[in-house]
């Protein structure tokens, strides 16, 4: 069970130790295990690495752009290849099973390297004709970008952000959540063998506190965080503070709606996607399901069923669907919220409780009968607990669907294609789905509205988040000066 790294940062392409550093460890959530010891980062260390980052990004950013992307569809092509090693390395750190971590985790990480690959070398400034002079615009790379990392997608969150970063010519230095550590080294790695030039793919380990110094070093222009929202709050603040560019991917507590015409059998399906999935640690579960009251019954019945089915076990057996929570303290919280909605009077469909003494695991939960003003339905409980809400009217069902201080994003299931897309124009989510649920492929935006963040990953919009515009004016006669 053991999976320890040759050291616990990775900086200008060297492993790198300092066991002055407070000692943390990578444990396998299933039993317990530890996988791996590692040391935060001293100041020393997070120094190394951002002058290596700054270092390197020049002559990287002046590179040809189709050179750069050359070097990403290496490693895409790499994170193929190793995908089952890979995606042992990341059930071990997270407890999420095999059967998921062979297709969502190192295999997204691949496509996002493949896409911003292919995405380098098509990036174009704009002409603007100004009559007898012109302008024009390049679009520059931001220089040193952070990446901070949560536990749920480790490779995902690791990928998301250097591919874009290194794509349009960034370096990037990049903190894991201190609860999975593990895979981003790998991917250090991986650039490296790809061709990646040292120093422009740097990873360091730690909590919070090192997240905060990589954030408040003026050598950083920006700053990528997938966390939660009081976490969002400081890094965005502190961003802030030193005018630096950044991206808030942060938690939810996202609607899916079902309508009465809906194919109940797929919404069902969606539905466990949306909360099941990752044991339920996925950022934008529709963790709210709005049923319509006329199927309430049916689609109760059938969910029942089908949660009642859903195999746990041991993540690393492929026949598992269920693996268990991170950590035990995530256990704790999730039950803790379990016991709250049986207080609060919610009706138990199926699940509740803890499965086994060993290891984080919690039987699928479906509460019903749930109301807006509940715990269960304004809280991120980050677990596999679905509430199930009724309703009986559009117009009433946007509108507390929306009553959320979060908009990350939200669902709805019907066969009226006017319906569908008049729900999803009224919903304040960033990120929609129209009978389907919690897809993201690269070539999507991905990202919230309100206290979801701000700013996107994936798709042309992260041009955006990775590059600025340089204007340049072009004078093309004599100065007109009144002096
Ligand atoms: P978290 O906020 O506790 O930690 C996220 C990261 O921030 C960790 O690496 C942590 O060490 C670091 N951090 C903590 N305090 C910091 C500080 N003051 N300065 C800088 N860095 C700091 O979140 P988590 O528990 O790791 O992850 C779960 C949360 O992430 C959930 O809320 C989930 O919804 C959210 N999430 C969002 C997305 C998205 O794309 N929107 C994706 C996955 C997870």
């Amino acid at each position: 069970m053991r999976a320890q790294p040759k050291a616990s940062h990775f900086i200008a392409g060297a492993w790198v130790e300092d066991r002055a550093g407070s000692a943390f460890e990578s444990i396998f959530p299933a039993t317990g295990e530890v996988v791996a010891q590692l040391h935060a980062a001293t100041p020393a260390v997070i120094d190394q690495a951002l002058a290596a980052a700054a270092d390197a990004q020049h002559e990287w950013a002046a590179r040809p752009p189709v050179e750069r992307g050359r070097v990403l569809r290496r490693a895409a092509d790499i994170l193929r290849v190793r995908n089952h090693e890979l995606s042992v390395l990341e059930t071990l750190d997270t407890g999420k099973p095999l059967q998921e971590t062979l297709v969502a985790d190192a295999a997204s990480g691949a496509d996002a390297l493949e896409y911003f690959a292919g995405f380098a070398a098509t990036v174009t400034g704009q002409t603007i004709p100004l009559g007898r002079d012109m302008a024009y615009t390049l679009r520059e790379a931001l220089g040193v970008c952070v990446g901070i990392g949560a536990w749920n997608y480790p490779m995902q969150i690791a990928c998301w952000k250097a591919a874009p970063a290194l794509a349009f010519g960034n370096a990037m230095v990049f903190k894991p959540s201190e609860v999975t550590p593990l895979s981003a080294l790998a991917l250090a790695e991986i650039l490296q063998e790809a061709g990646l030039p040292d120093g422009l793919f740097n990873v360091v380990q730690g909590m919070g506190e090192v997240g905060a110094q990589l954030v408040t070093d003026p050598r950083v222009a920006k700053v990528s965080l997938t966390g939660s929202v009081p976490t969002g709050r400081k890094v965005y603040a502190s961003a802030a503070q030193g005018i630096k560019s950044a991206t808030m991917e942060l938690g939810g507590k996202s609607p899916l709606i079902i309508f009465d015409d809906a194919d109940l059998d797929n919404a069902v399906g969606a539905a466990m996607l949306a909360n099941f999935y990752s044991a339920g640690q996925i950022c934008s579960n529709g963790t709210r399901v709005f049923v319509h009251r006329s199927i309430k019954t049916a689609f109760l019945d059938k969910l029942a069923a089908r949660a009642g089915a859903i195999v746990l076990g041991d993540p690393l057996d492929e026949a598992t669907q269920m693996g268990p929570l991170v950590s035990d303290g995530h256990l704790s919280k999730v039950l803790g919220y379990i016991d709250q909605g049986k207080a609060e009077g919610a009706r138990l469909v199926c699940g509740g409780a803890r499965v086994g003494s060993t290891g984080c695991y919690v039987q699928p939960t479906v509460f019903a009968d749930v109301t807006d003003e509940m715990v269960i339905a304004r809280e991120e409980i980050f677990g596999p607990v679905m509430t199930v809400l009724d309703f009986d009217d559009e117009a009433d069902v946007i509108a507390r669907a929306n009553a959320t201080e979060y908009g990350l994003a939200a669902g709805v299931f019907t066969r009226d294609i006017m319906r569908g897309h008049r729900v999803v124009s009224q919903l304040q989510a960033g990120t929609c789905w129209i009978n389907a649920y919690n897809l993201t492929p690269v070539e999507m935006p991905f990202g919230g509205v309100k206290a979801s963040g701000v700013g996107r990953e994936n798709g042309h919009a992260a041009l955006e988040h990775y590059t600025r515009i340089k204007s340049v004016y072009l004078g093309l006669g004599d100065v007109d000066a009144p002096y």
